[in-house]
C-alpha cells in the first residue's frame, strides 16, 4: 500500500492547477479575505503553520466550494512532504457542510484535486430544489455511514423530510470517477483495519482551529 507522499510536485504543476481552477470560474481567496475571516472569528491554528497556501473559491446558490492546494505562492513552493494535504469542501457562509476525502500529494494529486473541484462545483451549480416544496435542499450526512445526501425538512410544507442521493443527476463520467475513488478509499480503510490502524476521519485531523469569537459566525 502506497501511503507515502512523493515530493515530485513542481511549480509547473501548481501553475497548471491554478490556471485550470481559474478557467472553470474559481477565484483566489486573497490574503485580505483570509485575514478578515481570522479577525472576525478570532481564529488561531492548533499548531504552527508555515506561510499562506493558495486557496480558491467558487460561490453559487448560497454554497461556496473551497479548494486548498498546499502551495505556498509567496515562497513559490509546495508545503513540505507530510505537513499538509489538499482539500475540497463546501461551506454555507462560515459553516462547513461537506468535505471530500482529503488529497494526499501522491501521484495524480493535481488531476484528482481538479476533478473534484469540477464535480463539487457542479454540485453547487446544480443544487437541487426539493421535489416536494421547491426550496433549496441542504447537504446532510449520515452519522453511521458518513455518507452525504441532500435533504429538505420544510415541515410547514411536508411532514416527512425529503431526500435525494448525494450524486443525484451527476453526469455519468463524474459519477464513474467518484465511484472509483470511493472504492479505493474502502480498500485503503480495509487495509488499515487489517494492519490494526484506525485512521481518524481526516476532517477531524484537519486543523481544529481555535475560535475566540463564535458569536461572529454567519
Ligand atoms: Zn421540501
Amino acid at each position: 500500500m502506497k501511503t507515502k507522499e512523493i515530493q515530485s510536485l513542481t511549480k509547473e504543476d501548481f501553475i497548471f492547477l491554478e490556471k485550470s481552477l481559474l478557467e472553470i470560474g474559481f477565484v483566489e481567496i486573497t490574503k485580505t479575505d483570509s485575514k478578515k475571516t481570522f479577525n472576525r472569528l478570532g481564529l488561531s491554528p492548533p499548531r504552527p503553520i508555515t506561510g499562506k497556501e493558495a486557496s480558491y473559491m467558487y460561490t453559487n446558490n448560497n454554497y461556496t466550494v473551497k479548494i486548498h492546494t498546499t502551495f505556498l505562492k509567496k515562497e513559490g513552493k509546495w508545503r513540505d512532504t507530510s505537513t499538509d494535504i489538499g482539500w475540497c469542501l463546501i461551506a454555507e457562509k462560515d459553516v462547513r457542510k461537506y468535505f471530500s476525502r482529503p488529497f494526499q500529494r501522491k501521484k495524480g494529486f493535481v488531476l484528482k484535486l481538479l476533478r473534484y473541484a469540477w464535480i463539487t462545483k457542479w454540485k453547487v451549480d446544480n443544487r437541487h430544489l426539493c421535489p416536494s416544496c421547491n426550496r433549496y435542499m441542504d447537504i446532510k450526512r449520515k452519522q453511521a455511514t458518513r455518507q452525504y445526501f441532500w435533504c429538505c425538512t420544510n415541515k410547514t410544507k411536508h411532514t416527512q423530510p425529503v431526500f435525494l442521493s448525494w450524486d443525484h443527476n451527476l453526469p455519468p463520467k463524474a459519477k464513474q470517477f467518484v465511484t472509483k475513488r470511493r472504492k479505493n478509499t474502502l480498500k485503503y480503510n480495509k487495509n488499515n483495519e487489517l494492519l490494526g490502524k484506525n485512521p481518524t476521519p481526516a476532517p477531524v485531523i484537519r486543523k481544529k482551529w481555535n475560535m475566540r469569537n463564535p458569536e461572529n459566525q454567519e
